[in-house]
């Protein structure tokens, strides 16, 4: 009756379902599923994450609101000191985070779609809303349009993805200084940073520099790279000024147990980690190149463990569907302007490349 005006006309996100709920829907084993739809690492965790998983010392006892062992290990993978980081119920949980840090109702943050849909959709759920600048036909990013759009409207934030998600595309590093030099924070999500370049994209990314700007804000997460989407941890390096603010404004226990255990034991096996991550890196450049010779697909370069297909005198929706329906495989269809009429595809084990390139034959 009472619920504040601007939830009651919020349509839900659309979320991905996991294995248990597409099984039951799909009357499939999950073993007989294959899920290319979430980007989510097919591997898993490290075995050793698993063993840790299965001896937590204090599963009984609340968490360590401030993550320290976690963010001391994190100061170590990423070079940016830990009173700079901050860890997160995934970067989900950050980003929402910040929109309630920064965000009074009827305040707007900027975005550059085709890209992650929660930005519009935590910035609506904050009382707020989304200005979007849209990309150019080739994902890359309108700057005069974005200039103006920072002058015309002052958006409190501009999240800005890199990789971005859904075609995997870089922003050159020329085009982000000029973006950092706009007047706005900046949130720069490196969700998928591991899978650009080498070195897990050490080289690539722009974490360290939070130390030296004020303005830019670094999101990454363990969904992808490191397998552990199921446990949700994700953090970020920030500003010393915000740091305070973002301690009081967090739910005090928001890292659980599980998740801070996987995240520091598999800060203690990058090397192995970064062996997976090549791995996929490899099967993403055997995907793409299979789908090449599917007539109907047009695949874009990507630099993530997801591959953006064009869809070429077919609906994709439809693609989608039977796919799901007649092969157990899930693809990701977005029904939006500018995507319409393409598929998004996470990169696999060599099995599932192999079953569904059979299946785009057939
Ligand atoms: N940012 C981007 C660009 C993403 O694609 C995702 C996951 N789909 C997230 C953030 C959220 O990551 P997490 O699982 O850590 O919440």
């Amino acid at each position: 009756m009472n619920i504040r005006p601007h939830l009651e006309s919020l349509p839900p996100y659309a979320p991905i379902e996991p294995f248990d709920v597409l099984s039951a829907r799909s009357g499939r084993d999950s073993a007989q599923i294959i899920k290319l739809d979430a980007n989510e690492n097919p591997y898993g965790p490290l075995l050793v994450v698993r063993e840790a998983l299965g001896k937590l010392d204090f599963p009984h006892i609340y968490p360590d609101p401030e993550s320290r062992a976690l963010r001391k290990a994190l100061a170590t993978f990423t070079g940016v000191a830990e009173d700079h980081l901050l860890a997160g119920s995934g970067a989900d949980e950050l980003i929402d985070l910040l929109m309630r840090v920064f965000l009074e109702p009827t305040d707007c943050i900027l975005s550059c779609p085709p890209t992650f849909g929660m930005y519009p959709f935590d910035a609506e759920l904050n009382a707020a809303h989304c200005v979007e600048v849209p990309r150019n036909a080739d994902f890359s990013l309108d700057m005069e349009s974005i200039r103006k759009a920072v002058e015309a409207y002052r958006p409190k934030l501009f999240f800005i993805t890199s990789p971005n998600n859904p075609d995997g595309s870089l922003i050159p590093p020329d085009v982000m200084d000029e973006l950092l030099s706009l007047p706005t924070l900046i949130v720069l999500d490196e969700a998928y940073i591991e899978f650009a370049g080498e070195n897990l994209g050490s080289g690539l990314s722009r974490i360290r520099e939070v130390t030296v700007r004020e303005n830019l804000f670094v999101l990454r997460t363990f969904s992808k790279w490191a397998g552990l989407a199921g446990l949700r941890i994700g953090y970020g390096a920030f500003p010393k000024w915000l740091m305070s603010t973002l301690w009081k404004s967090k739910q005090p226990y928001n890292v659980n147990v599980a998740a801070s255990v996987a995240a520091q034991v598999s800060l203690a096996h990058v090397e192995e980690l970064t062996q997976v991550v090549e791995r996929l890196k490899n099967e993403r450049m055997r995907l793409c190149s299979t789908l090449q010779e599917i007539s109907y697909l047009e695949p874009y370069p990507t630099q993530s463990n997801f591959i953006l297909c064009k869809v070429i005198g077919r609906d994709a929706a439809e693609l989608k569907s039977r796919l799901a329906q007649e092969y157990g495989i899930f693809i990701r269809y977005f029904n939006k302007p500018g995507l319409r009429d393409h598929i998004r595809i996470s990169v696999g084990r060599p099995d599932d490349t192999d079953a569904l390139i059979k299946a785009l034959k057939e």
